[in-house]
């Protein structure tokens, strides 16, 4: 039996299950987790879905996702957990880990190249643009009819993770699915709103003000931007606002490498990087104990702004 078969089998008999991603979520972790948990309810089969952080507000169209919960507040973990769109068990956040000796059975469905394959079931695939995509392939196997809901929900998992299907990760099959979903009515003019003609006024303000501190290294093939929590702060921005600023610096012409860095609380820097043709970002952020996609990843480090730009700049001219 193939990773997809098998996993198909097991929730296709699965009573109670707990869908889980990771922290600070992103349009893929949130369409995964709940096109996998409307599915599963669909059936009849109890399923929570779970995330240790808040859903932002550009995704609270998403259908069903007003079920999610924190970890904290799932009374009695269930016996089947479904990590989806995580690298490792911490990803859903520090201590999750734990859950692994409190469930009988880990399913892992995912496409970063850096996944460790921590599941007892690992559905692994770094050719895919989104774990949305292995999630539709797992759907149609168990097999569930695809409603409209949960096209909106892998539909948004495609657009947010190929930058509205502009990076090098979209194929002909993403665009395929893109199409399928369409069909299977995914709610086109909802997802255009919530996604690119609603933002809120604090991302723009916070563009204004990060812009400046736009810097250029090695002849112009590194390029940066910083969000300090002063700047947050004096904006009334939250880190979610900061989503897509990396953006900015990798468009320039001649820049390989566009790094974001964002200063949290407790003296730690949320680092994200992004590369054009050549670097192995995923690679540089693995030294700080980061990881994702070649052509995009994160790490977060920590230190004080200053010295966490130094090092990650340093590193990120190493690669080129
Ligand atoms: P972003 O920069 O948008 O936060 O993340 C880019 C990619 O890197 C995403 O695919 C994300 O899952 C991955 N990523 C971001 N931060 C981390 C991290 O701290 N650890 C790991 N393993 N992956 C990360
Ligand atoms: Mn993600
Ligand atoms: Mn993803």
């Amino acid at each position: 039996m193939t990773a997809i078969e098998s996993i198909a089998a097991t929730l296709a008999t699965a009573r109670d299950v707990a869908v889980v991603s990771h922290i600070i979520p992103d349009g893929d972790c949130l369409g995964s987790t709940l096109a996998l948990a409307l599915a599963l309810r669909q059936r009849g089969t109890r399923a929570v879905a779970v995330n240790a952080d808040p859903v932002p507000d550009m995704f609270q169209f998403l259908p069903g996702q007003e079920t999610i919960i924190p970890p904290a507040k799932v009374e009695e973990i269930p016996s089947l957990l479904v990590m989806v769109d995580s690298t490792d068990m911490e990803r859903a956040g520090e201590g999750f880990s734990q859950w692994r000796q409190k469930t009988k059975m880990v399913i892992n469905i995912d496409h970063h190249v850096s996944n460790t394959r921590f599941g007892d079931l690992n559905l692994v695939d770094s050719r895919a643009a989104a774990t949305a995509e292995l999630i539709y392939t797992v759907l149609e196997k168990i097999p569930v009819s695809i409603t409209p809901a949960i096209a909106t929900c892998l539909y948004t998992a495609l657009a947010t993770d190929t930058g509205s299907f502009q990076y090098e990760n979209c194929t002909a099959t993403t665009m395929r699915l893109a199409a399928r979903l369409m069909e299977q009515g995914a709610d086109l003019s909802l997802i255009r709103e919530y996604l690119w003609e609603r933002k809120p006024l604090a991302s723009i303000r916070l563009l204004a003000a990060v812009l400046p501190t736009l810097t250029l290294a090695y002849d112009g093939r590194v390029a940066w931007l910083t969000v300090s929590r002063a700047t947050l702060d004096t904006i009334g921005a939250l880190p979610e606002h900061a989503e897509g600023l990396v953006n900015y610096p990798r468009s320039i012409a001649g820049v390989e490498v566009g790094l974001l860095f964002r200063e949290l609380p407790d003296g730690l820097v949320k680092v994200s990087l992004r590369s054009k043709k050549i670097v192995d970002v995923n690679a540089v952020a693995a030294r700080f104990g980061g990881g994702g996609h070649r052509r995009a990843a994160g790490c977060t480090i920590r230190g004080d702004l200053d010295t966490v730009v130094t090092m990650v700049v340093a590193a990120a001219g190493e690669a080129l």
